[in-house]
């Protein structure tokens, strides 16, 4: 049997979700949708997992769901469709074994940072001129060490492509998929002949990684709340812990789709970069624009299956279109049907806030913005709502497949110049 929380004496701060339901409305259009969310909002268990500007998708507690089924009368003429089911958490899968050279498992926090020590040790000798550095990027709240990977060829001046993962601790597949990028990275710079090929525009641009960005989040997780978003920063004033990271940066902060409220799953922060983990992120990214052009940044995230460039600000704060919307269209376009065509599962691209409610102090506007990358956008990876956030680990593999597409398409976009 696998170690579970309660046999590691947990069990009484496992947070239980039982009872609660997971919902998605289709709603007629995106007015009656803001004003539908407006309400939902109210409920106190409403956790919001997906909103664009037909459907939401959330869950909430039973008794909230009560209160919402007669509330529904009221949104009737609004309502295109509503679904909902019974919401639980599977038993957490600790892996066991083989773990630090399995791909296709979830790792915990502390797995995961062994896992990134054993990287660096394994692969700090490579052939193709490339070198691997793993360096403390900075401390979380909770003062656990945050990881950057630097793959860089010191004797030539390439441009660069910057990725983080777990920015939101609960999208699990964005940790799943950095350790696979960073995993064939490595391996096939340490000349392994079977994947030069299909890799080798990657060794025209250094990279940085940022596998982690959240880890007291991801932590929290793993031992208390699986579906917990936010960093865990206490708010003065407020029982509720916690900033949406990617709410924090110093673009249109504290402006729209985000939340001044400490207990909002969007609370923005006390400040632009108030949180120590997006600080981190900012003198990283920083530093390497200094040094070089950074041509790509990826946030990695879940769930939708869309493509989302900058910006994410609605067009009250900025109102021409991103400088390269060309270019972001066309490397996404390319980006997205080389990821569709791996497994058949649709991945569509577009900017942010045509796709989605427009949100501010996101990590991709403020690298176009103020560190002028051309192509930034955040990677929504699968699914589309059949598991949500709970995505099964048997899919982190081809997901992989679909990035691994995606990236090789960007590459060779940047490339073609
Ligand atoms: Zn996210």
């Amino acid at each position: 049997m696998k170690p579970f929380p309660s046999l590691l004496g947990l069990a009484s701060c496992w947070k239980d979700y039982s009872g609660y339901q997971k919902i998605s409305i289709d709603f007629k259009s995106a007015d009656v949708g803001r004003k539908i969310v407006s309400y939902l909002e109210t409920l106190p268990s409403y956790d919001e997992w997906q909103l664009d500007q037909q459907r939401v998708e959330f869950i909430v507690s039973q008794d909230d769901h009560h209160v919402l089924l007669t509330a529904m009368d009221d949104f009737f003429h609004d309502i295109e469709s509503v679904k909902s089911s019974r919401f639980s958490i599977p038993e957490p899968d600790v892996p066991t074994g083989l773990y630090l050279e399995e791909y296709d498992q979830y790792l915990t926090n502390d797995q995961l940072d062994e896992w990134f020590d054993w990287l660096a040790i394994s692969f700090s000798d490579l052939d193709n001129g490339f070198v691997l550095r793993q360096e403390e990027i900075g401390r979380s709240y909770e003062n656990r060490a945050m990881k950057g990977f630097s793959l860089r060829n010191p004797s030539k001046d390439l441009p660069w492509i910057v990725i983080d993962c777990g920015i939101h601790s609960r999208e699990f597949i964005s940790h799943a998929t950095c350790r696979n990028l960073l995993i064939n990275l490595a391996e096939c710079a340490a000349n392994d002949a079977s994947c030069d090929t299909e890799f080798s525009n990657f060794y025209e641009f250094n990279w940085y990684i940022m596998p982690n960005l959240n880890p007291d989040g991801y932590e929290y997780n793993w031992t208390t709340d699986r579906m917990w978003r936010k960093n865990r920063t206490p708010t003065q004033g407020s029982i509720c812990k916690g900033v949406d990271l990617n709410r924090n940066s110093d673009i249109a902060w504290s402006t729209v789709g985000a939340s001044g409220e400490p207990c909002s799953n969007t609370y923005y922060g006390t400040g632009p970069f108030s949180e120590p983990e997006m600080a981190a992120w900012n003198t990283t990214i920083g530093s390497i624009h200094e040094q070089g052009k950074i041509e790509v940044y990826i946030s990695f995230h879940a769930y939708a299956q869309k493509l989302l460039s900058s910006w994410a600000v609605d067009f009250s704060i900025i109102a021409d279109e991103p400088p390269t919307l060309e270019e972001l269209q066309a490397a996404g376009a390319a980006a997205s049907q080389a990821m569709t065509e791996q497994h058949g599962e649709t991945y569509l691209y577009g900017q942010s806030r045509d796709s989605l409610y427009p949100s501010s102090g996101t990590s991709k506007d403020y690298a176009m913005d103020v560190l002028e990358v051309p192509l930034s956008w955040t990677w929504e990876l699968r699914d589309t709502g059949e598991y949500g956030f709970l995505l099964p680990s048997d899919q982190i593999m081809p997901v992989w497949d679909e990035v691994k597409a995606g990236l090789i398409e960007v590459a060779k976009y940047v490339l073609g110049k």
